[in-house]
């Protein structure tokens, strides 16, 4: 947003800013905040950093927790909810004692050389990201007062479908189970909550391909950015997070993010359209190839199934991830390519068939995710596989575009399966992570940290009894 202090200076006074709002990504992928009145903010601030304990912040490798963060002037935007005039911006992470080193572990740094690693490559200057966002929308009230988050749900029309309770004789304006898809007003209740979303969204930078309800409705929502660049992306989708959940909470409701919060019903997936371009010309498509798609494309798309059970661990990160990636939920199950099959983790839009609009999407990826670090994966896995040419169609990946479930026995286990649960994702990282490392894009510390933390979240839900255990075990 700003160029220098200056042009900072002058917004402060004439938009009468009060207080300067920092917010600091952590290893999970959460922004931490800290505040100072903007009579205190200086040169100094810029130059020196303010000081802060990093060992709260999951980065667990640093022999010592004393980390300094320094405001990125760039990334500064008019906080939408905070009641005084409030300017917040993007806290870059340095190593104390050295005022110029960044820190290795700063997601935020990671994507960074991300992106210089890929320039420096030759293989393409630009590479474009476009997620899209699922969440529950849920009651504020019956949310907090509640130990089990299925109460919450159970109390809705589609739960009383699942159990048949529903009275068949009342249905006006009911959502039918698993019909939530793009359904109109007055179904789509959370439509002025959406829109007012989109709205702070673009006011604040982030432009909105469109929105809309989403299977598991009226609950269930999607937002679909459009498409930017890796650090830029990786920002936005941050910023989008905040306002969704802080709008939704400024109109008496909750959100989650959270991939499966509900059995039996549709997952959140945060699925991300990738794009490369080299001197402003697109190199993923060819008017021959499969699906249009140029040879390397192809080769990304290898990188990326090749990779991809170990890039589980930066795009599904948490427990929860691994109970959406089940079949018969529009989740992908399956490590091959597709044209429009939902099953697979790499789709082509059967519909994007212009040259600047030849793209595929990765399926598996959801908002657990430390988005700088999945897009950082993600680019890594298309730049080696564009390097090794490592040929989808010859490594056996497919193009599967028929039903899986649909092919015989012999036929089906030749496709091979995402991992299952974050200790098989956490597996996968150890053994395959050298296409990471290429060029000091992720450092050694970032990877081992990851693993750690999956491994102690994977801990902490297998020790921990489950509801279900007393249904199946209790009476034994
Ligand atoms: N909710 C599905 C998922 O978990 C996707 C549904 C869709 O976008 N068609 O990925
Ligand atoms: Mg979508
Ligand atoms: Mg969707
Ligand atoms: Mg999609």
């Amino acid at each position: 947003m700003f160029k220098d202090l200056c042009d900072f200076r002058n917004f402060v006074i004439d938009n009468e800013i009060k207080f300067i709002d920092f917010k600091v990504i952590d290893l999970a992928g959460r922004w931490h905040h800290l505040t100072i009145t903007a009579s205190r903010f200086s040169e100094k601030i810029l130059e020196n950093g303010i000081g802060f304990d990093g060992s709260s912040y999951g980065f667990l490798t640093v022999e010592k927790s004393d980390m300094v963060f320094k405001p990125d002037l760039s990334s500064a935007f008019l906080d939408p909810f905070s009641e005084v005039p409030t300017l917040t911006m993007i806290g870059n992470i340095y190593a104390l004692g050295d005022k110029t080193q960044r820190f290795e572990g700063d997601p935020r740094y990671v994507a960074e050389k991300a992106e210089k690693y890929m320039k420096k490559t030759g293989i393409a200057d630009k590479a474009l990201f476009g997620p899209e966002l699922e969440f529950y929308i849920l009651d504020h009230i019956s949310y907090v007062n509640s130990s089990n988050h299925m109460e919450v749900y159970l109390d809705s029309e589609q739960a009383e479908w699942n159990t048949g309770k529903r009275d068949i004789k009342n249905l006006g304006f009911k959502v039918h189970h698993k019909e939530g898809y793009h359904v109109d007003i007055p179904y789509d209740v959370n439509f002025d909550l959406r829109n007012s979303i989109v709205l702070k969204l673009e006011e604040h930078g982030v432009p909105v391909k469109y929105h809309h309800p989403e299977v598991g409705g009226p609950g269930q929502l999607e937002i679909e950015l459009s498409f930017g660049g890796l650090v830029e992306m990786a920002d936005r989708t941050m910023l989008t997070k905040y306002i969704i959940k802080n709008e939704a909470v400024r109109h008496g409701k909750t959100v989650t993010l959270m991939p499966k919060p509900f059995l039996g019903e549709a997952g959140s997936g945060m699925h991300v359209h990738l794009q490369l371009f080299k001197n402003e010309e697109p190199i993923f498509y060819d008017e021959h190839g499969y699906s249009a798609l140029s040879r390397t494309a192809l080769y990304a798309i290898g990188g990326i199934l090749k990779h991809s059970p170990a890039l589980m661990a930066f795009t599904n990160p948490s427990t929860n991830s691994y109970k959406r990636l089940v079949p018969g939920y529009e989740a992908p199950v399956s490590i091959c390519f597709a044209t429009s099959n939902r099953s697979s983790v790499i789709r082509i839009p059967g519909y994007a068939n212009k040259p600047e609009a030849k793209r595929f999407e990765f399926r598996p990826s959801d908002a657990t995710c430390n988005p700088y670090l999945a897009y950082s994966a993600l680019l890594m896995a298309m730049i080696d596989g564009i390097k090794n040419e490592i040929d989808p169609v010859k490594e056996g990946y497919g193009p599967y575009d028929v039903n899986i479930f649909d092919l015989s026995d012999e036929e089906r286990v030749k496709i091979k399966g995402l991992p299952k649960s974050l200790e098989e994702a956490a597996d996968a990282l150890e053994k395959d992570y050298e296409f990471l490392l290429a060029d000091g894009v992720f450092s050694l510390g970032i990877i081992k940290d990851q693993i750690k933390r999956m491994r102690q979240d994977a801990s902490r839900v297998n020790m921990t009894p489950h509801p279900l255990e007393y249904e199946m075990y209790f009476d034994l």
